[in-house]
């Protein structure tokens, strides 16, 4: 199974996490918000193949951490993987969207420098914008949209600019969430979980927990779970084999 967007340095206990991880041989994209979170992080799961750590800069915190783009060009040759970064058009965080916007663009650019990478995208309230920067940067490499919430008509777009989605089972829970899934080409389609950020009945959501969503779309598929899982496992290595 895998989770492709997870935040495992800001659970309560990450070391049991991963050791769970291992013991189901869970592939897992282990996102950071900061550059500078991202040395610990890696640490954390450097024994476990199946873990792999993306160095990213969260948009919310472009405005208070953009000084540590530096360290993000220091760290960049060190990995294959980018997130968590993208943009937040959100009322809270339009104060600091020039910040937002600068340093998307310039990690996107860090990106085609080194050959391309594999990120992971945040896209709240802010597709359009997401999707007009993508443009500007085909070369950047594999685009993975996390928890994506535009409209059909965007969805569209991110689909022919080549993007992949990565579904969590919280997107379930409203009729857009579903309606998007449901118009989601199922070879463009992954899973995560967005743990500890999303929760059932009070607790958060563990990586192993992005197997509900194949339960969920064997309904939308009308497929067996088996099938679904096969679909979504072939999507994985092709993302991870370009
Ligand atoms: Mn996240």
């Amino acid at each position: 199974m895998i989770d492709l967007h997870c935040h495992l340095d800001l659970y309560q206990n990450p070391v049991e996490i991963i050791e769970e991880c291992e013991r189901r041989g869970i592939y897992v994209l282990s996102v950071t918000n900061t550059p500078s979170a991202w040395p610990k992080t890696n640490e954390l799961a450097s024994k476990n193949r199946r873990i792999k750590t993306a160095l990213g800069l969260h948009p919310q915190l472009a405005g208070e951490r953009k000084g540590e783009l530096k360290l993000f060009n220091q760290l960049i040759g060190e990995t294959r993987y980018i997130g968590e970064v993208g943009l937040d058009g959100s009322k809270e965080n339009k104060s600091f969207w020039n910040d937002q916007k600068e340093v998307f663009e310039h990690i996107l650019s860090k990106c085609e420098e080194s050959g391309g990478k594999i990120l992971s995208i945040h896209s709240r309230n802010a597709a359009r914008e997401v999707l007009e920067t993508l443009k500007d940067y085909p070369h950047a490499g594999q685009f993975i949209l996390h928890w994506f919430s535009g409209s059909l008509k965007e969805l569209k777009d991110a689909i022919d600019l080549g993007c992949w989605f990565s579904v969590n089972p919280i997107m379930f829970n409203s009729k857009k969430g579903v309606r998007l899934i449901e118009s989601m080409p199922k070879d463009r389609l992954l899973l995560e979980t967005d743990g500890p950020f999303t929760n059932t009945n009070g607790s958060p959501l563990m990586p192993w927990n992005s197997i509900d969503v194949i339960w969920k779309l064997s309904n939308i598929w009308s497929d067996t779970k088996e099938n679904v899982q096969m679909q979504v496992m072939a999507n994985f290595l092709k993302v991870i084999n370009h």
